[in-house]
């Protein structure tokens, strides 16, 4: 798949090539305040394949975990880009809102469920994990 997205304002701007690695919705506290409440969505792709193609995003990593993933977001308008996590090297976790055709997502798994809220939704038929898959 070829993809591309923009951060709200269109300031930042990035393509992405090669086959979705996964397509996951997250439960996890940290994404109820990335996403605003609910689950976040996001696409793994490869690395590689991941440019910005206009602007800079800022980068924001927690200092109090040991493992923290890398967010990465836009400076001017706040938007939420990707995630870079050190349990998936090699792929870039791109935020689905982003992406120019959203609906190139289709969920394959829901993780986290151990935080989830009561007014969360998990799709039917798809793999759910209290955290982490294995
Ligand atoms: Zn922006
Ligand atoms: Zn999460």
């Amino acid at each position: 798949m070829e993809a591309q997205g923009r951060c709200y304002c269109g300031a930042v701007r990035y393509k992405a090539s090669g086959d979705p690695i996964l397509q996951v919705q997250c439960h996890c506290r940290e994404c109820q305040y990335v996403s605003g409440g609910s689950p976040n969505v996001t696409i793994g792709m490869p690395e590689a394949g991941f440019a910005y193609t206009q602007g800079k995003p800022k980068q924001f990593r927690r200092k109090d975990l040991p493992q923290p993933v890398t967010r990465e977001f836009c400076g001017e308008c706040g938007t939420q880009l990707l995630a870079r996590a050190p349990g998936v090297p090699g792929v870039v976790l791109l935020k689905v809102g982003t992406l120019d055709d959203p609906s190139a997502f289709t969920p394959q798994m829901a993780i986290f469920l151990a935080d989830k809220q009561s007014f969360h939704r998990v799709p039917e038929g798809i793999a759910t994990f209290e955290r982490f898959p294995g």
